[in-house]
């Protein structure tokens, strides 16, 4: 049976996998869900008796049914290869009384590096499939994380180029020199004098503009985008919450069938919206535990059934989560209103206009796996100095996050259900605020120099990502104003402005 995709707002016919991956976006502002939701034809056991590339290709297909078995797994075997830097992909570590699942080990140390590295195979595999013969331009802007991890899964992608916009000013400097030093020959990076905002809306605007995109169209060209809101990047984060249920089946930790717990340091909502529908393939998860930072707009909507934006942005240790529009939320509350189009057109419009929606007795009702929690600041310092003290196992600040939830969910509730904790990037990334934590005071100390002493403190090896950049040359060097991304872009695809 086919699996097609709708807009959760309404609009339009739904479409096959293959044209929503190419697509990203629906219209309207809408995403896109599957129809009905698959169930694992596999059982636990089974999988459990696969490797990560396995379990994924078992999960994948379940919703990309117009992908033959030949391209998925050809999308997942050039994905998930020796780019990561263990053959088991996504390994757990059990350090007081949780597993801690490492989505770090990719080539840009964080968990988005799971989902990006096979989303330009699937999108070239898609274009293929659909006839559709433009080289696929790929425009990003980034606060950081996305930029660099959407630079490695493109690079030298056959079929496509990446042209990356980041504040030249507002990224680590470790940061910058991960994407600046990309060799990838299809890859672009300009810093802008402005902020992330600027950037953001500079690259919407590019989106947006029917000149600039018929310009590209008759040289063969045509954007596409790798938001964390393409079912493209959803669907394989999928695969590593079976692959986690799986590995502690074989190693003896859980029976076949017991429940357990997932703690999701969350932002954009993608990460722990990819267990609910773990969850709906029928794998036996019984509370999927929502971790904010002091931007705790999720654990407000949860407690109360009142998403309410309004409120100051606040800038903490954990950047990735620093968001107060969680997008992927949309898709929870379409399936939560029973795939209910208008209701949910109907709240995000009040979003859009109000800053505040607010769901019905009968939604919060089908929410009741989730369960919310958050950290201050003071908080999270203080989980990555007390497991490093208490077993020497070093996380980051986001990772942190969610540990320090999970620790004051435990003691309240007393659930002792099995529980993984998801670690969403390596402490190597940011090693400032960890190394501040473990030392409880502020570390003034150099980049790289803060990053020998993390190395010695965690008696781990710096990962290869950090190795490279110590020394690669910078390949990327151009700056401009804000009012010149379009130039830039222009320049970059050799395509002149005819009018003026
Ligand atoms: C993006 C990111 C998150 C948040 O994930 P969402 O899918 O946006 O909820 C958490 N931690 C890190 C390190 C990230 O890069």
């Amino acid at each position: 049976m086919d699996i097609l995709y709708r807009n959760t707002r309404g609009i339009g016919e739904p479409i096959k996998a293959s044209q929503a991956i190419l697509k990203g976006l629906a219209e309207g502002g809408g995403l896109y869900v599957p129809t009905v939701f698959p169930k694992l034809d596999k059982s636990v056991k089974e999988l459990a008796e696969m490797d990560y590339r396995g379990v994924a290709y078992e999960v994948m297909k379940l919703f990309f049914t117009d992908y033959t078995e030949e391209e998925l797994r050809g999308c997942i075997a050039r994905a998930y290869d020796d780019k990561f830097d263990t053959e088991e992909i996504a390994p757990l570590v059990e350090a007081d009384h949780a597993y801690y699942m490492e989505l770090f080990h990719g080539k840009t140390i964080a968990f988005k590096d799971m989902a990006l590295s096979i989303l330009p195979h699937l999108m070239t595999t898609a274009a293929k499939k659909n006839n559709q013969t433009d080289e696929i331009v790929i425009l990003t802007a980034t606060s950081g994380d996305t930029g660099k991890a959407a630079l490695a899964g493109f690079a030298d992608v056959p079929g496509t180029r990446i042209i990356v916009f980041y504040p030249k000013n507002g990224v680590s400097r470790v940061q910058e020199l991960q994407m600046v030093t990309e060799k990838g020959k299809n890859t672009t990076v300009i810093g802008v004098l402005g902020n992330f905002d600027d950037c953001q809306t500079g690259v919407k605007k590019m989106f947006t503009d029917e000149t600039l995109k018929d310009d590209m169209a008759k040289r063969g060209m045509t954007f596409s985008s790798a938001n964390s809101i393409n079912i493209g990047r959803l669907v394989p984060q999928v695969a590593y919450y079976v692959f986690a249920y799986t590995r502690l089946l074989k190693e003896e930790r859980i029976k076949d069938g017991e429940p357990i717990n997932f703690v999701v340091p969350t932002g954009n909502f993608g990460n722990i919206l990819a267990c609910y529908y773990a969850k709906k393939l029928g794998l036996p998860v019984a509370k999927m535990i929502c971790a904010s930072n002091e931007n705790k707009v999720l654990y407000d909507f949860f407690e109360t059934g009142t998403y309410d934006m309004r409120r100051k942005f606040i800038l903490t240790s954990s950047p990735s989560m620093d968001i107060l529009i969680s997008s992927n939320l949309e898709r929870l509350i379409y399936h939560s209103a029973g795939n209910d189009a208008a209701k949910n057109a109907e709240l995000m419009n009040q979003l859009k206009t109000d800053g505040v929606y607010q769901i019905t007795g009968a939604m919060k009702q089908e929410m009741a796996d989730f369960v919310p929690g958050f950290a201050s600041e003071t908080d999270t310092a203080e989980e990555i100095r007390m497991l490093y003290e208490r077993t020497g196992y070093v996380i980051d600040t986001h990772t942190a996050v969610a540990s320090s939830v999970y620790r004051s969910y435990r003691e309240k509730s007393g659930d002792i259900t099995p529980t993984v904790i998801v670690s969403t990037a390596s402490p190597f990334k940011f090693a400032r605020s960890v190394m501040s934590a473990v030392r409880g005071a502020e570390d003034k100390r150099d980049d790289f120099e803060i990053i020998d002493d993390l190395a010695k403190t965690a008696n781990v090896s710096e990962p290869p990502a950090i190795r490279e950049i110590r020394t690669a040359p910078v390949k990327h060097n151009t700056v401009c104003e804000i009012a010149d991304m379009q130039k830039e872009v222009r320049g970059v695809l050799g395509i002149c402005k005819t009018e003026e």
